[in-house]
């Protein structure tokens, strides 16, 4: 592993680099900033781990990452999501932030994490996904 000097970040995920500052990365588009627990209702914390993995809010990335993933990773994403309550998830989802102009960081993955896991519950059942 080849140890980079100076600017820019090692995205965890795919490992290419991103510019300095970047909050997701370019070539993936997973996460490359922290989610913070503060953020999000109680109930939702546990999510943001995957959120940062899954929760990315490029269409076109969160398609590929969710159709490259094995059967296992496709089971977690939804059983995860499953676990939180309706309303504490989509009840705060719907809630004040979903009008702000500028949603957080957290309020933005979590919202792709639930996309992400509609198209892997989708992709278990065999249904393909729409174009
Ligand atoms: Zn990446």
């Amino acid at each position: 592993m080849l140890m980079h000097m100076g600017t820019g970040q090692t995205c965890w995920s795919c490992g290419r680099d991103n510019g300095d500052g970047a909050r997701t990365c370019g070539w993936c588009g997973v996460w490359l900033i922290e989610l913070y627990p503060e953020a999000v209702p109680p109930a939702v914390r546990s999510l943001l781990p995957l959120a940062r993995r899954w929760g990315i809010s490029d269409d076109g990335y969160r398609d590929a990452a969710v159709a490259g993933a094995d059967a296992e990773a496709l089971a977690a994403l939804v059983a995860a999501v499953d676990a939180i309550g309706d309303a504490a998830l989509y009840g705060w989802l719907a809630g004040p932030e979903a009008s702000s102009a500028r949603p957080s960081a957290e309020y933005v993955a979590v919202t792709a994490l639930t996309m992400a896991a509609e198209q892997a519950r989708l992709r278990r059942e065999g249904r393909p996904s729409d174009p």
